[in-house]
């Protein structure tokens, strides 16, 4: 029954080999001789299997898993560096016809307030996103065929990438709207967007259905089919996610990359980010009414088991998460944060009236883009605001050779700094510049490639004087 190159939902994400694999985990949790095997070949950073990552995830031998937190971190550096990537979501409707229980957006929730943008709106929300310093979003919106059809999406996308505010621009859209068409898919391709992101909820059929209980996304298969149509669409960078605390995550996490092991197998390129969302509460949504919630213990377990299970594929953390659990789990394999976010329909240019809430759920971490940069500074990281990859055509698996060859340095590295310059020029506070300045003269001298790094040192120099959007 379970084909990992099969079309077929349930063949592909096939409950008995889920349910097999967790058997097998829980007969080698402590069998340290697989454990350890399982590790060093964790270490040729070639990956880990649904199986072998799931022995790892029942295992609650402590020296092990702090050698797998270890491992993670390792990874991270070699492929990722201490760079990471900003973005903020931009709700364009919350208008929804399905009927998901975790989500306020449901269309039996009369009381929360309904918006869609027009397309004046998404002039004014990104004119402050790029007031704040964004290049990358991520649209989101409810599935309304009527109020929010493909049409709609496509139009808002090209406002969005036509907005030349001061130096600002949006250079990276991403897209997470429903399970859609291989022939929306394609226009959505056609708009260029970036990663076309859509979460499984869950992995667990019988439980999808009772959590979707109306509505298009009822459709376990359509959804879960969903990249595969993608992919046929043209689009060659997906991001795939689970909304923890749905379903049992040992159940989820061999979902999840069962799911990777199937895009690798079918379309010869994995996921190109991987999301980690933990249900929140929202207007009408009470978290604790879901039984799988996990400690903040068991995230970063997850976290780091995805870091050296699929070492070359994005891991985004959002601001669902607090600045403590973010600080955690960024070492270990955190590619990807969200700063300065509204989930509100409009919420961005000013705070939504007291009687008229739109969230999609309640976000933990509430600091500013500025905060968000000078934190990650601090702590060591590169904030990045590069698109560079997918304006060079460098998408789905030609991303995934630059990342394999060891060019970062001489790539993504340079490329951050430079986006990291833009930033302190146009938005920093005096505070966040004087950091980033030090932090970017003493990078710059980490790149090995004599004639890349003069080449930085000249772009740096001249966006000091006003320049804008170099890249590698
Ligand atoms: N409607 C689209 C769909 O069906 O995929 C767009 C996605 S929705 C705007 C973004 C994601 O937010 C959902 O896929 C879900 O995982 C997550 N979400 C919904 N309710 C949530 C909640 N209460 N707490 C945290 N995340 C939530």
């Amino acid at each position: 029954m379970y084909d990992v190159k099969s079309l077929k939902a349930e063949e592909f994400i096939s409950h008995e080999e889920i349910e097999e694999t967790l058997a097998y985990a829980d007969a080698n949790k402590e069998n340290i001789a697989l454990i350890d095997n399982i590790i060093e070949k964790a270490k040729l950073r070639k990956g880990l299997s649904h199986r072998e990552a799931s022995v790892l995830l029942a295992c609650e031998m402590e020296d092990k898993i702090q050698e797998i937190y270890e491992l993670a971190e390792q990874i991270k550096k070699d492929f990722y560096g201490n760079r990471i990537v900003l973005f903020a979501p931009l709700y364009l409707s919350n208008y929804c016809i399905n009927g998901c229980v975790y989500c306020p957006y449901h269309g039996k929730n009369k009381h929360i307030a309904r918006k869609k943008l027009t397309q004046e709106d998404i002039v004014r929300e990104v004119t402050a996103l790029q007031d704040m310093g964004h290049k990358r979003l991520a649209i989101e919106a409810g599935e309304d065929p009527l109020n929010n059809p493909i049409e709609y999406i496509l139009e808002s996308i090209r406002t969005i990438y036509s907005i030349k505010h001061k130096n600002g621009a949006i250079r990276r859209v991403n897209v997470n709207i429903a399970a859609t068409t291989v022939e929306n898919y394609r226009k959505l391709k056609e708009a260029e967007i970036g990663t076309y992101i859509l979460f499984q909820e869950t992995y667990h059929k019988e439980s999808y259905e009772k959590l979707h209980p109306t509505g298009p996304k009822h459709d376990y298969a359509y959804h879960t089919e969903a990249m595969d149509r993608a992919m046929e669409g043209g689009i060659d960078d997906v991001g795939l996610g689970v909304l923890f605390g749905l379903e049992l995550y040992r159940y989820e996490f061999a979902g999840l990359l069962m799911h990777a092991e199937h895009l690798e197998a079918v379309h010869g390129v994995g996921p190109h980010t991987i999301s980690v969302p933990r249900v929140k509460h929202a207007d009408d949504i009470d978290p604790s009414a879901f039984d799988n919630g996990i400690s903040d213990e068991t995230f970063a377990k997850i976290c780091a088991l995805i870091r050296i299970s699929v070492p070359y594929t994005g891991m985004i953390i959002s601001t669902r998460e607090s600045q403590a659990v973010r600080e955690k789990v960024l070492p270990l394999g955190v590619s990807q944060i969200s700063g300065g976010s509204k989930t509100s329909v409009g919420g961005y240019c000013e705070p939504e009236p007291e009687g008229e809430r739109s969230e999609q759920f309640d976000v933990s971490d509430t600091r500013t883009l500025d905060e968000v940069v000078n934190w990650l500074m601090k702590l060591g990281y590169i904030p990045s605001f590069c698109t560079a990859c997918y304006r060079e055509g460098r998408t789905g698996d030609r991303f995934m050779s630059l990342c394999k060859s060891g060019q970062i340095l001489n790539c993504c590295h340079p490329n951050a700094l430079m986006t990291l310059k833009e930033y302190l020029e146009d938005y920093a506070s005096a505070e966040t510049r004087d950091i980033g300045r030090k932090l970017i003269d003493e990078e710059l001298e980490k790149i090995p490639n004599e004639k890349v790094k003069k080449t930085a040192y000249e772009y740096i120099h001249d966006i000091a004087e006003g320049r804008r959007d170099f890249r590698f």
